[in-house]
């Protein structure tokens, strides 16, 4: 333990944020990194507890997520970091964590949920501390020595799908020594990292800086390839020895009211997707295509909160957004304790630059929609809406209609395209990531439905080991 009285010395200080009425004028990070030297000091703040409940990921009988879903050994590298140890840090980070500048930007951090410390104060900045180990790596090179392989195999492995589960797998299977080519529908790889959260929390650059490590390492990627179509599972079965399906939870969930075929209706995703193509081709100077139009979200959660930011960037005249759930206390339940991840109030940093630029808060709780308004021409012009007591039942005299000019859909995923699953005959997903089909295995999103990055990372390096087991044993 570097300094046993370290959390008594230094009070919790992250990456600050940029300023709401700044950042919104452009497309770049949320938060600038802290000094170094004050960074290592907040690692000191890590008391090493006996029983740290940081990276123990399940808690209790009905395994709450509690703490880091990866394992990640966050006391240890907590520990080389505050003795100034970084190129040791990194390398206990790697254990687990194969795309830690990811998770050191956009995870959520259950680990500072869980930590010792935040029973009475401020856990310690876990996930701010990984981004500068990582960062440091990539800044002295130290990466690419951990990923190269010690000996090459003669196994060929197939991983469909890019985003953080399809990297993980690939990553850990090349570092095992197999030979894997990644196949991605789209044009740019990364999955939901590329495409679906915005550059603001995620610069694209940190993919493309993963990706090109990766294809010096040996991995082979392929775009503009949907498997099932441009190339078929027995194309697959023929070129490969296993297959990992990381094919993410991409069908959006529906409204399911009339009037949603209106022009100015999109899904969350496909709004995301296109701005974030607007923003790598203008390189970062982007049309204000919103502006004197009137947003409206549905969708109280992240995703939501990522459409809100994206929407005040392009200029919207204003933003509202309809939670159909009630607003969360700003005090945890009894039925949520500690080391848990704690369900209360909380502002996401979209919804924090709406209010300074509107000057109001804008997110309705309690709130259903249940009819689109159109206009002749077949356009959006408003949202019909309806407060819900706690059992989301309509109560009386709460109609109203809100103006929209545009409307996003955020209501979260319904699960995996079927289609894909069908061509590879995998009716069942076991645990293991193994299914019926025993050269196929699936991670991520697609197995465990729409989830965080971490787990998605977790699944892809847990189903790169167990195709790694049945290999050796062959
Ligand atoms: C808007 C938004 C913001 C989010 N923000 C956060 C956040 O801040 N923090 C966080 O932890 N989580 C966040 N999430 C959740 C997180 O992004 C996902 O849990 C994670 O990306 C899942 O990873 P995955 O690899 O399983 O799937 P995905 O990232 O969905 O990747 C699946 C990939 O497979 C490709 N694919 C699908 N079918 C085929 C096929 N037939 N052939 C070839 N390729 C195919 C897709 O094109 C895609 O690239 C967010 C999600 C959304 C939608
Ligand atoms: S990946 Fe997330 S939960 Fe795990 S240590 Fe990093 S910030 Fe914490």
């Amino acid at each position: 333990m570097a300094n046993p009285f370290g959390f008594l010395q230094y009070k919790r200080e992250d990456n600050p944020y940029r300023a709401a009425l700044e950042r919104i004028n452009d497309w770049e990070e949320l938060q600038t990194p802290l000094a170094k030297s004050k960074r290592q000091k907040q690692a000191e703040r890590c008391m090493n507890c006996g029983i740290p409940y940081c990276h123990m990921g399940f808690y209790g009988k009905q395994q709450a997520v509690a703490g880091c879903p990866n394992e990640n050994l966050i006391p240890e590298w907590n520990d080389f970091l505050a003795q100034g140890e970084y190129r040791l840090a990194f390398k206990r980070l790697s254990r687990t964590n194969p795309l830690p500048e990811i998770t050191g930007r956009v995870c959520p951090a259950p680990c500072e949920k869980a930590c010792t410390e935040s029973l009475n104060g401020e856990g310690v900045t876990i996930h701010d501390n990984e981004r500068f180990i990582i960062d440091t790596a990539f800044e002295n090179d130290w990466v690419e020595e951990l990923g190269t392989p010690a000996k090459r195999t003669d196994f060929k492995i197939a991983v469909v799908g890019s985003g953080p589960a399809g990297l993980s797998a690939a990553w850990r299977l090349n570092q095992l020594g197999h030979n894997v080519s990644v196949f991605e529908k789209n044009d740019r790889f990364g999955g939901l990292l590329m495409y679906g959260i915005p550059n603001m929390k995620l610069d694209k650059k940190i993919i493309k800086r993963r990706i090109a490590l990766m294809k010096r390492l040996g991995i082979q990627f392929v775009n503009n390839t949907e498997v099932g179509k441009v190339i078929t599972a027995d194309e697959l079965y023929q070129r490969f020895d296993r297959i990992i399906l990381a094919i993410g939870a991409a069908v959006p969930r529906d409204l399911n009211i009339p009037k949603q075929d209106l022009l100015g209706i999109y899904f969350a995703v496909d709004f995301l997707t296109d701005i974030t193509k607007k923003v790598l081709a203008a390189k970062g100077k982007v049309e204000k295509t919103l502006a004197g139009k009137k947003v409206v979200v549905i969708g109280g959660g992240d995703t939501g909160g990522d459409c809100i930011a994206t929407s005040v960037r392009l200029g919207a005249k204003s933003v509202k957004q309809l939670e159909i759930t009630p607003r969360l206390g700003k005090i945890r339940k009894a039925d949520n304790p500690w080391p848990e991840y704690p369900m209360v109030d909380k502002q996401g940093y979209g919804q924090e630059e709406a209010k300074e630029l509107y000057q109001e808060e804008i997110t309705d709780y309690s709130t259903s929609t249940t009819a689109f308004i159109g206009s002749k021409k077949g356009e959006v012009i408003g949202v019909e809406v309806v407060r819900v007591d706690e059992n989301f039942q309509p109560t009386s005299k709460t109609k109203k209609v809100i103006k929209a000019d545009v409307v996003l859909l955020a209501l979260g995923f319904l699960g995996a395209e079927q289609a894909v699953f069908k061509q590879f005959e995998v009716q069942e997903i076991f645990d293991n990531y193994k299914t019926n089909n025993e050269r196929v295995y699936v991670a991520g999103d697609a197995k465990r439905g729409p989830s965080l990055v971490i787990w998605a990372i977790r699944e892809g390096r847990k189903a790169a080991e167990k195709v790694d087991e049945t290999l050796r044993v062959m």
